[in-house]
C-alpha cells in the first residue's frame, strides 16, 4: 500500500516532537486491522473518489503511520484524507475484524484539533455558530427568529427569486438553504408528564440543542408518543446539548463539560434515557469512554448504560398499535450514527409497518451516509453535496412521497436536497408518522416545504 502523502512538499510550523505523535490511542486497535479491504466499498468517500486514502483501511494506515513517526502530522495530505472521513462508521458494520474505527478516528481528531489548532477550515462566523451557538437550543432559537420571520413574511423567497441572497455570507447562505420552514416552538414540557393509562416506565428525555429549536415538533411527538405507551416522561430541566459538535470537530474539553452537565442533569432513577437524534444518542452512548479518566468515569458510564433511541425502546415495550391511517409510499434512510453506530436498523422500520396505510419501500443505498454528518457540510461541501445528491437520485428512484430519518443533520441534509431539486417530498422523523397515526394529523408530514 503507498501511502498519498509526501512529507518534504509541504512547508511545516513548528511543532514540539510529541505532539505530531501519537493520540494516547491504544495502540492494539490499530492492529485489529488486518488490511482485507472490505470496508471500503461501505465507505461513502471511497464509494465517491476510489482512492485508497480515503478509505478506512488507508486512515487507519495514516493514524498509526502518523503515530509510529512514519508519516507527519503536519502533511497537508494526511489532513486532508482524515478530514474528509465523515466519521459516520460505516466500516465499522462492515468490518468482520471488528475494528472499532470511532475509537480511532475521534480521539485522533482531538489530538490533530490541539496539535494544529489554526488549520480548521471553518471561518471565525461559522465557529462561533457552530460551538457558541448551536450546542444551545435557546441560543439558537434566538438565532433563527430573524429567519422565521423572513419566512413567516415571505421575504426569503422573495430575496431567493430577486437572487439578493448571494450577497449574504457563505455560512448565513447555507443556513437558509438547510432549514425547512421553523414551526412556532411548544415552548416549555412541564418537568414531568404523566403517563396515559396503567403507567408502564418511567423516562426521561433528552431534548438535544439544534433539534429542539429547527424540529421542536418531533420533541414534541416523541414526548406524547411515550405518554401514549404507558410512558411517565421527565424532561430535566439542566440537560443540554450531547457534546458530539465538539467532539466530533476535536473539542474534547467542552464536550466533556457538556457530558459532565448531563450525567448531573440525568440524576433521576429511572427505566431509559430517550433520544430521538441518533448522533446525540451515539454522543450519550459514549458517556462512558469520553469521561473514562475523570472523576465522574462511573457516573459517565451509568448514563450510558440508560441511553435508548425511541424506537428501540418503544419496540422493547411493546408499541400501542396506531389507528388512523396514513396512506403515503414512504422510504427509510438510515442515519449513519443509528445504523453503524448503535447498530438499530429494525426497530425505526417496525414502527413505520405498524402505521395503516403506510407504504415502506426499500431505498437503494439507505446505509450510505446522506453527507450530513454534523459540521460536514461546512468542513467539507463538496462531499457533502455529492453525498447528498447521491442519496436523492436513490430517493427519486423508489416514487416515495415521504422519506423518514432518526437524526437531525440527515433531515436537513435531506430536506434542503429535496427542495433543490423541487421535489413533492416530504421529510420526517419515524416520531412524527407515530404520533400522526395516534393523533389522526398528518401535519408533521409537510414540513419540508418552506411555503
Ligand atoms: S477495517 Fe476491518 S474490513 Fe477494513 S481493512 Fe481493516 S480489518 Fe479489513
Ligand atoms: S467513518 Fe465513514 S467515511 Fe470514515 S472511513 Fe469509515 S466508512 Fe469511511
Amino acid at each position: 500500500m503507498t501511502a498519498a502523502v509526501d512529507a518534504s512538499r509541504t512547508p511545516l510550523p513548528t511543532l514540539p516532537a510529541p505532539q505530531a505523535k501519537g493520540a494516547g490511542i491504544d495502540y492494539q486497535l490499530f492492529l485489529d486491522c488486518v488490511h482485507c479491504g472490505l470496508c471500503t466499498s461501505a465507505c461513502p468517500t471511497y464509494v465517491e473518489l476510489g482512492t485508497e486514502m480515503d478509505s478506512p483501511r488507508g486512515r487507519i494506515y495514516l493514524m498509526r503511520a502518523v503515530t509510529d513517526g512514519r508519516l507527519d502530522l503536519r502533511d497537508k495530505d494526511v489532513r486532508r484524507h482524515l478530514d474528509l472521513c465523515l466519521d459516520c462508521r460505516a466500516c465499522e458494520s462492515a468490518c468482520p475484524s471488528g475494528v472499532q474505527y470511532g475509537k480511532l478516528i475521534e480521539p485522533f481528531r482531538v489530538h490533530m484539533t490541539k496539535a494544529l489548532p489554526a488549520a480548521g477550515t471553518l471561518s471565525a462566523l461559522e465557529r462561533l455558530n457552530l460551538f457558541h451557538v448551536t450546542p444551545y437550543a435557546r441560543r439558537t432559537r434566538w438565532a433563527l427568529a430573524p429567519l422565521r420571520l423572513l419566512q413567516w413574511s415571505g421575504l426569503d423567497c422573495l430575496l431567493e427569486k430577486t437572487g439578493a441572497l448571494r450577497l449574504l455570507p457563505r455560512s448565513l447562505r447555507q443556513m437558509h438553504e438547510m432549514l425547512p420552514r421553523l414551526k412556532r416552538h411548544y415552548g416549555r414540557l412541564p418537568e414531568v408528564l404523566p403517563a396515559e393509562g396503567k403507567r408502564r416506565a418511567r423516562v426521561t428525555l433528552f431534548l438535544g440543542c439544534a433539534a429542539d429549536a429547527i424540529f421542536p415538533e418531533t420533541n414534541l411527538a416523541t414526548a406524547r408518543v411515550l405518554q401514549r405507551n404507558g410512558c411517565e416522561v421527565w424532561v430535566p430541566r439542566a440537560q443540554g446539548c450531547c457534546g458530539a459538535l465538539h467532539y466530533h470537530s476535536g473539542l474534547e474539553e467542552p464536550a466533556r463539560a457538556f457530558a459532565s452537565a448531563n450525567c448531573e442533569a440525568f440524576g433521576q432513577d429511572v427505566d431509559a434515557i430517550i433520544v430521538n437524534a441518533a448522533g446525540c444518542g451515539a454522543m450519550l452512548r459514549d458517556y462512558g469512554h469520553l469521561l473514562h479518566d475523570t472523576p465522574l468515569a462511573a457516573a459517565g458510564q451509568a448514563f450510558a448504560a440508560k441511553v435508548r433511541d425511541v424506537s428501540e425502546f418503544l419496540v422493547a415495550l411493546g408499541p400501542v398499535q396506531p389507528e388512523h391511517p396514513l396512506p403515503v409510499r414512504a422510504v427509510y434512510h438510515d442515519a449513519c450514527h443509528l445504523c453503524h453506530a448503535q447498530q438499530i436498523r429494525k426497530q425505526p422500520r417496525q414502527l413505520l409497518e405498524m402505521i395503516p396505510g403506510l407504504e415502506l419501500v426499500p431505498l437503494n443505498e439507505t446505509e450510505i451516509c446522506c453527507g450530513a454528518a454534523g459540521s460536514y457540510n461546512m468542513t467539507q461541501p463538496d462531499m457533502a453535496e455529492r453525498l447528498g445528491e447521491r442519496k436523492m437520485r436513490n430517493i427519486l428512484d423508489t416514487g416515495a412521497r415521504v422519506v423518514f430519518t432518526g437524526n437531525v443533520g440527515c433531515l436537513l441534509q435531506i430536506g434542503r436536497h429535496l427542495r433543490r431539486h423541487r421535489a413533492n417530498l416530504s421529510v420526517a422523523h419515524p416520531v412524527d408518522a407515530l404520533w400522526a397515526s395516534y393523533s389522526g394529523s398528518s401535519s408533521c408530514l409537510v414540513q419540508n416545504k418552506k411555503q
